[in-house]
């Protein structure tokens, strides 16, 4: 060994505990565990830049790295007081993979490493116990089988399961050492069969032939499809460290035991050790769903001394971490063992609760609390609860292992899943008796996971809680037949595609689908959001059309409404036939009819939208699709008109009349019945009126309309609409102060390209103010302003500033024509390939395309503020609650977003976020 020669080994007591990218987050744990005093078995860690050389280089390892494992051994024999290979008192090792980022399940690992013929008489030696040396021997023959020879898990299972049905045992427990041994000897014979040769005898071949599994495993299908799917890149983890560990026992006898425990409830966040363990086994029991462990708060009966050293070990590790911690413990004859431990994977709920907690107790500030979620996952505390009138017996009972709940149609095999979601889009649930890590996908196109055996650290619970989907584990009352597609339940029989429900938050199974109601903003998520606030810079707005939605997006802490749609209230069914009516007039004078009657509809909606939002603004956005919009499609008129004259040619049987109900019922607004239907002049006069819409479409044919006659195109050229809506917002704001009740409205014109065009509509504004104080004898408090949407508007925003109050930069528009895309056919056609050849990193509708997009906004925002500093300017639209996008909001000084109800939570998160990283 040279001096250059890279080191590739760390012992656990000199492995750096931060440097989770060279020894993997599991690695640098055991180093940093050994390191403060905890009680880990001894034992080392070969590097991940070992693996990326060892996969780089055809699968040999880099020079001197079996040197520096054989003086690790050497060291380890040392410490142990035994050999590897001694046929009197043998060294075991496990030999365990893990990368900088935590992947359950997704590479094996191997146990017992050491035994062959010789070791096992010295393990009896050791032990004295024969029945637990034979029971640790087949462990190892078949993972080291499965994993290091890659055999079949079914070669092995099939005469384990055939000789505990002879003996009539149920749980491996029950199994006396002749069986033992005779199962040893079957699985030596089953590697045989399938390899050719002998099961490799020689330790270090054993040793050599399992670091090469690890190390291959990286590369391996399941490890890349899992880094595919949560998009792992290289800069997060790159290779895998495999570790080497002294065995500790958990199954030799009832002085042993195995779990794994969480320092904090990870369903619910609350302060409460949680855990499953086992007595008289090993580790990987607990996690496979063997055994279906006990939960931990009853070893405080079993084994009370080892319950306490347990609960220091807890509060150790969390202190230590400031942060909940999920561990892995055995203890073998009254010592207990730390094997593992990372921050723990919870849901959203318990990062909330736990995030307010960890503050209160004084282990992590505000800002870290702030830091440590996921803005995007608040939405998992939107997620639905089982309806609590749902008067429904369960089915089923299992463990709540992920909370949630969720209906669909049943499903017995990943595989399947999958085809099925392929060619319908109908919710599945994958129901299996165990979930294993070849399952995962499955997982990914399920709504929730349902299995009938295994504890809440089971595989399923684990994955499902990381994906926030809704689990339930070990509802042991289920019999499941993969083969027939089938399960049991009692009497009753569910097969593929029946719909079940399950949730997950009480591990209630139910047939059918059971109703479910949004869920409840919690206290912690209140707290957290409210710290939020006091970080964040950007104000957070919602859209909202109505005033339910307003009050929705109150409830989610909205600071006022960035946007109404006005049009949205045209569209109810009690006010579309006077917009028909208006559309459809030929003179002014009809119009006006038509719009006298829309005004005190709008100017109600407006009250109460105001009322409700009171004190907060809300910025009203004047009528913007072109109008055809509102009116039925030419086709659809024409088909309507041939069936009324086809109606009026016939005779006028029942059928035809009831068929044609609806035609005259629609969109001109009769009200009629079968007896009027009778009067063939109703039918002239349905007639009529839908040739007169059926030339308004055509009249208003436009080749592209979405570049057409709308926005305030259509307020210059029919100034009574515009001035209808106007008059509205400032009668509501009059009624509403003169009622006491504080009000910002805020008028805001869309589509404007030019100053003048702003000039052209404040002139109907100025005036309306004037005669509405008047009639009134109030001033209205109100504000003008202008949407950006459109480039030149941008471009010219010195000018628009003169005029307008305040912009909203509307960026859905606005990307259409950065991009000249058209949404739609972008979606449809061009955008899903452009981002697989990389041409484009995101869909620009979704994610604010910062580069360009943004270069616009943040040129308009600097102009816009050149002319009046400090001008409130914001963003409406879906970008305005997308995390990323929001972060570009806030690094350009916008004052506020607008975006959906349900996401400001998530944008107030995210705006708190951009702002600590700023000045972080
Ligand atoms: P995973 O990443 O799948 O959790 P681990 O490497 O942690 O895999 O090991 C799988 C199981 O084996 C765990 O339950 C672990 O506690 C147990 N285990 C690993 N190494 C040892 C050891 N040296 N002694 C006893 N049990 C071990
Ligand atoms: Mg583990
Ligand atoms: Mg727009």
């Amino acid at each position: 060994m040279t001096n250059e020669q890279k080191k590739y080994v760390y012992s656990f007591t000199e492995g750096d505990g931060k440097a989770r990218q060279l020894l993997g987050g599991k690695g640098a744990n055991l180093c940093e565990m050994t390191q403060i005093g905890l009680n880990v078995p001894p034992g080392y860690t070969i590097t991940t830049e070992a693996c990326l050389s060892y996969l780089e280089n055809d699968n040999t390892y880099p020079d001197g790295l079996m040197q520096e494992v054989r003086e690790q051994m050497i060291a380890l024999e040392k410490l142990t007081g035994k050999g590897f290979g001694d046929a009197h008192n043998p060294l075991l090792v496990s030999v365990r993979s893990g990368s900088a980022m935590s992947m359950p399940g997704m590479m094996d690992t191997i146990l017992n490493l050491g035994m062959n013929s010789d070791t096992l008489q010295g393990e009896i030696e050791q032990t004295g116990d024969e029945r637990f040396a034979y029971d640790a021997y087949r462990r190892f023959i078949q993972l080291f089988g499965k994993v290091a020879l890659g055999i079949d898990d079914e070669y092995f299972d099939e005469p384990f399961e055939a000789i505990k049905k002879r003996e009539g045992v149920k749980e491996d427990v029950g199994l006396s050492t002749d069986n033992l041994k005779e199962i040893a000897t079957l699985f030596l014979e089953v590697v045989h069969a399938q390899t050719g040769r002998a099961f490799p005898e020689d330790p270090y071949e054993q040793l050599d032939l399992a670091i090469k599994a690890v190390l291959g495993s990286w590369s391996g299908k399941r490890a890349v499809d899992y880094r595919r799917e949560f998009n792992i890149t290289p800069d997060q983890a790159n290779g895998t460290a495999v570790n080497i560990c002294t065995m500790v026992f958990g199954n030799r006898g009832d002085d042993c035991a195995t779990g794994v425990a969480f320092t904090r409830n990870p369903g619910t966040g609350e302060n409460v050790f949680y855990g499953e363990y086992l007595v008289n086994a090993q580790g990987e029991d607990v996690v496979a769903g063997i055994r279906t462990p006990k939960p931990i708060a009853q070893m405080a009966d079993e084994m009370p001394d080892l319950y306490r050293q347990l609960e220091e070990l807890r509060s150790k590790l969390e202190n230590h971490y400031s942060e909940i911690q999920d561990f892995e413990f055995t203890i073998e004859k009254g010592i207990l063992y730390c094997l593992q431990t990372r921050n723990g994977k919870m849901n959203t709920q318990a990062m909330v609760r736990t995030s307010v907690e960890l503050v209160e107790e004084g282990l992590i500030t505000k800002d870290q609390a702030l830091m440590r979620i996921a803005p995007e996952s608040l939405e998992q505390m939107l997620f639905p609860r089982l309806d609590p009138n749902a008067n429904v017996s369960a089915l089923a009972t299992g463990l709540p292992a992920s909370p949630g709940a969720a209906c669909g149609h049943v499903v017995f095999d990943a595989d399947r899943a999958v085809a099925l979601k392929k060619t319908s889009d109908k919710p599945l649930i994958l129901l299996r008796e165990e979930t294993k890590p070849e399952d995962i996908h499955g997982f990914f196109v399920s709504e929730a996971i349902l299995t009938s055996r295994g504890g809440k650290t089971s595989h399923a619970a684990v994955v499902a809680r990381g994906m926030g989907k809704p689990c339930v584990a070990g509802a042991d009352g289920i019999e499941v037949d993969v083969m027939a597609r089938r399960a049991h339940i009692g009497e009753v029989v569910i097969k593929e595609g029946d719909i079940i429900t399950l949730d997950g938050t009480s591990g209630n199974v139910y047939l059918g689908a059971v109703a479910t109601v949004e869920a409840e903003f919690s206290d912690e998520l209140k707290t957290l959001l409210s710290w939020a606030d006091e970080r964040a810079q950007l104000k957070v707005m919602a859209n909202a059309d109505i005033p339910e939605d307003a009050e929705r997006a109150l409830k989610y802490g909205a600071m006022g409404i960035g946007l109404c749609r006005t049009e949205r209230m045209f569209n109810a069914a009690d006010r579309l036939p006077i917009v028909l009516e208006m559309i459809v007039s030929d003179t002014l004078e009809q119009r006006q009819d038509a719009l006298d009657k829309l005004l005190p509809i709008q100017r109600q909606d407006f009250i109460e939208l105001f009322s409700t939002m009171s004190p907060r603004p809300v910025t009203v956005r004047l009528l913007d699709p072109p109008i055809h919009e509102f009116l039925p499609s030419e086709n659809q008129l024409i088909d309507d008109l041939v069936q009324l004259k086809h109606l009026k040619d016939t005779m006028r049987g029942s059928e035809v009349l009831t068929a044609t109900l609806s035609l005259l019922s629609g969109q001109n607004g009769t009200m009629t019945s079968i007896q009027q239907l009778a009067d063939s002049s109703l039918v002239d006069e349905a007639i009529e009126k839908k040739e007169a819409i059926l030339k308004k479409v055509r009249a208003l044919f436009e080749v592209n309309p979405m570049l057409g006659h709308r926005g305030v195109r259509l307020g210059i050229t029919f100034p009574e609409i515009y001035a209808m809506q106007i008059r509205a917002v400032l009668e509501a704001a009059c009624e509403c102060q003169k009622a006491g009740i504080e009000v910002h409205p805020e008028i805001m014109i869309p589509q404007v390209c030019t100053s003048e065009e702003l000039r052209n509509i404040k002139v109907h504004v100025e005036n309306i103010r004037l005669a509405v104080e008047e009639e009134q004898g109030i001033a209205p408090v109100f504000k003008f302003g202008s949407m950006m949407e459109v480039v030149r508007a941008c471009m010219r925003a010195e000018q628009l500033a003169e005029e307008a109050e305040f912009f909203s930069f509307g960026t859905n528009d606005l990307t259409q024509a950065t991009f000249s895309f058209s949404r739609e056919d972008a979606e449809n056609k061009f955008l899903p390939m452009y981002n697989e050849a990389g041409i484009l990193q995101d869909n620009p509708f979704e994610v604010l395309d910062a580069n360009g997009v943004g270069k616009i906004m943040e040129l308009a925002v600097n102009w816009g503020r050149g002319v009046k500093p400090g001008m409130k300017i914001g963003i409406c639209g879906e970008h305005g609650g997308h995390p990323a996008s929001i972060g570009f909001c806030h690094s350009i000084g916008l004052t506020y977003v607008s975006c959906s109800g349900p996401r400001v939570p998530i944008a107030r998160l995210a705006a708190a976020q951009a702002a600590l990283q700023e000045t972080a």
